[in-house]
């Protein structure tokens, strides 16, 4: 058996790909055991589902066909166990499954071993007799050692897209795959693949003799360009034009010198317009594709988009615009923002683009109008899911094409009990935000764009508790300057008044760069981040403070947050830049008042530094999301790392419980303005901590509202102290939730987790 074991872990590790490893492995065991079949499944946690990956023995047509859910079927009890399972008659076990598919009803014995990698169960190898028969020790053992040499090449085939490619290459499309979380929700919809409109590199090159008359030619197709793109603009009304500045940035690479002027060179060197068109688009995409900064890669697509609608526009191709479901989820290799403000708003119900990620204009502009969206979708077969049903889960950054029944009614059900619940919690709106015993706790929203004013305002809550200022920055291709921030800060300020708003000086660096203010360094998340760079760069620093000031001109109800501070310097510099800027704009103008000061605290240095902190600043908020990164070492972008991210790490909790204590021993409002405020289960610790305020996404403020609704302060401390002995976040999550169950409140401890 030794020799059989080293001759296949020989084969196997020279496999050329996962599929041929596994059928290595299933025919060898199948001869070395002697028996009747063997077969390995995959475990499916997003499908809830075992999945046939591999046979030889059963009919190989069924490999990616087959599934069996969770909780069903011996292959269940190797899963639940994490052990194997030696049946030597498995017809009579309670749990064997007689799956017609794999003709199980002549099978009677029975092997089934895990395939283990890192603690977790991957998949499950079978091995199956037509006989009743006992397989040996040595058998088991021998399984076992197979299994370990395919845990981890099955792991990271999940990772990397090579097991949906897989499948997608057997025409077997029931899959989820993984991407970058865009705009938040879920959407169940028709899948409608859409295409660039003309391919730039098929261009030929050709001469011309006519000069002057290709130019006409080609300035002709600039302009009905131009005009598609300021139909888009119109077309997408309702959304506020601040948020459409990037197809002003489009229209602004017409009108430069850069595409049109670099094209006409060509021209006026001989080159017909199109090829003139091609080497033009193909010279600025690289530029941007080479760069570093991954902001700036992503213009390299606004590009290509830019200069395939030119091409149409030469070829004079008319296009029909396609047939749009009514539920429509758009897909494509690279879905620009155009593409997107071409769909009719009321059928656009989410957005999948294989390439993008988090900044791309698209997912900014989804986020805007509300559409659920995932991007960066590596590998995904875009090529076969036209007309497919779609779940596209916005949350989690995951697609489900040609979804299982399970995983159907469970997206159906969560997005029926979010409807639900946000039915039942509408009668809380116009309610105080107090405890069971009367104590206030307001509720504030988080806002980045204008759009999210109006249902910021119809929400309930009681002010903005933070306004991140980075997106106007984002979609332009320079600074804005003071008036056009002014304005923008302006409609915030007075869309809440004389209710507080604050707002956060730019926060940029990190995973957010500005096109026109690249910043390449290796350990971005602990470099040039936020005040450190406003402090080095006053004159930016000055006009938005500038523009703030202005802004809340009679309005009274502007404070200033300063993000990512790490030492009380930073603190003294930029008060003191805010007081100069003060004298300055209250000397010109009437009707400016002093804003309120804070700080974020997320920082871990600034934990240790509150009584010093306090005598600077009018008041605290808690960024947890970066608090938790920078307290576990943990990227909180980095997937591979998702796993150990977590706020309700004992370690954060006790550094919260400081903050908070800190804060009212100098009797200083804090509030918590990161994920955890809008978290419900967090929500209940917070209270107990005796936080001020939260400020949170729009849609958490129903849930939240009803946490604290329902318990007494009193209560709320009693949880948090019992919170605070507990040593995993795991364990934490699971005493948190029992709380609001026991209160009631089971539906907010499940949402979000019954998700397949
Ligand atoms: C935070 O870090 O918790 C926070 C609210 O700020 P951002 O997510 O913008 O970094
Ligand atoms: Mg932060």
């Amino acid at each position: 058996m030794l020799d059989a074991i080293r001759r296949i872990v020989q084969e196997v590790s020279e496999a050329a790909n996962l599929e041929s490893a596994l059928g290595i492995v299933v025919s060898r065991v199948r001869q070395a055991l002697n028996a009747d079949a063997c077969s390995v499944f995959l475990v499916d946690r997003p499908a809830a589902s075992h999945l046939l990956m591999a046979t030889d023995g059963h009919d190989p047509a069924m490999v990616g066909r087959v599934r069996v859910a969770f909780g069903h079927g011996l292959i269940s009890v190797v899963l639940s166990r994490g052990e194997p399972v030696n049946l030597e008659d498995a017809q009579g076990h309670p749990s064997h499954l007689c799956l017609a598919e794999l003709n199980e009803a002549e099978f009677h014995a029975y092997l089934g071993v895990p395939i283990i990698h890192r603690r977790e169960v991957v998949g499950v190898v079978v091995v199956r007799q037509r006989a009743r028969r006992a397989f040996a020790d040595t058998e088991e053992a021998f399984l076992i050692t197979m299994a370990a040499q395919v845990a981890s090449a099955i792991a990271h085939a999940q990772t990397n897209g090579e097991i949906d490619a897989m499948f997608a290459a057997r025409g077997v499309i029931e899959r989820s795959m993984s991407g970058v979380a865009g705009a938040p929700g879920i959407a169940l919809g028709t899948a409608m693949v859409v295409y660039p409109a003309a391919d730039l590199d098929a261009i030929p090159d050709r001469g011309i003799d006519d000069v002057e008359a290709e130019i006409a030619v080609f300035l002709r197709a600039v302009e009905c360009v131009r005009t598609d793109i300021e139909g888009f603009s119109r077309h997408l009304d309702g959304l506020p034009q601040e948020d459409k500045a990037l197809f002003d940035a489009y229209l602004m690479m017409l009108s430069g010198e850069g595409i049109v002027g670099r094209s006409l060179a060509r021209i006026r060197e001989g080159s017909w317009a199109s090829a003139a068109l091609r080497d033009t688009i193909r010279e600025h995409a690289r530029a941007f594709e080479a760069m570093e900064d991954p902001y700036l890669r992503e213009r390299a697509s606004d590009i290509r988009d830019l200069g395939r609608r030119i091409l149409v526009a030469l070829q004079s191709g008319t296009r029909r615009a396609p047939p749009y479901p009514e539920r429509t989820i758009l897909v494509g290799e690279e879905i620009s923002a155009t593409m997107l403000a071409e769909v009719p708003r009321d059928r656009l119900a989410g957005v999948v683009s294989v390439r993008g990620s988090s900044l791309s204009h698209v997912a900014i502009l989804a986020h805007a109008l509300g559409v659920p969206s995932v991007l960066g979708v590596e590998d995904f077969p875009v090529a076969r899911v036209d007309y497919c049903e779609m779940v596209v889960d916005g949350y989690r950054g995951r697609v489900f094409i040609s979804p299982n029944p399970t995983v159907k009614r469970e997206y159906l059900r969560l997005a029926r009990e979010e409807e639900e619940l946000a039915a039942g919690l509408a009668t809380l709106k116009d309610l105080p935000s107090v405890t069971a015993d009367n104590v206030s706790v307001p509720l504030y929203v988080n806002t980045g764009l204008i759009s999210d004013l109006v249902s910021a305002q119809q929400s309930g809550a009681q002010g903005i508790g933070l306004h991140r200022t980075e997106f106007p920055f984002m979609i332009r291709d320079r600074f804005p300057g003071e008036e056009e921030q002014r304005l923008v800060y302006r409609q915030i300020l007075e869309a809440f008044a004389p209710q507080p708003v604050v707002i956060r000086t730019l926060d940029i660096g990190g995973d957010k760069s500005l096109p026109y203010f690249p910043i390449q360094e290796d350990n971005p998340f602990l470099g040039w981040r936020g005040i450190r760079i406003t402090l080095d760069h006053p004159e930016f620093f000055v006009v938005q403070i500038r523009a703030l000031l202005r802004a809340s001109c009679n309005l009274g109800n502007l404070s200033i947050l300063l993000p990512m501070i790490s030492t009380l310097e930073e603190v003294d510099e930029a008060c003191a830049l805010i007081e100069r800027t003060y004298e300055q704009v209250a000397a010109d103008e009437k009707g400016i008042m002093r804003p309120r000061i804070g700080m974020m605290v997320e920082v871990p240095s600034a934990i240790f530094l509150m009584d010093e902190f306090a005598r600077r600043v009018d008041f605290f908020s808690i960024g947890t999301n970066d608090l938790t990164q920078y307290l576990l070492a943990v990227d909180r972008n980095n997937p591979r790392v998702a796993g150990l991210y977590n706020a309700l790490h004992p370690a954060v909790l006790r550094a919260l419980k400081s903050i908070v204590d800190s804060a009212r021993r100098n009797r200083k409002p804090v509030s918590v303005c990161g994920e955890m405020g809008g978290d419900p289960v967090a929500v209940l610790f917070l209270l107990g901590l005796g936080i001020d305020s939260l400020s949170m996404s729009v849609s958490s403020i129903p849930r939240v509202k009803w946490v604290i609704h329902r318990f007494t302060t009193s209560q709320a401390q009693f949880i948090a102290a019992q919170v605070l002995t507990l040593q995993t976040a795991t364990a934490v999550r699971e005493y948190l939730s029992e709380q609001l169950e026991a209160n009631g409140l089971g539906a907010l401890a499940r949402l979000g987790r019954s998700v397949p």
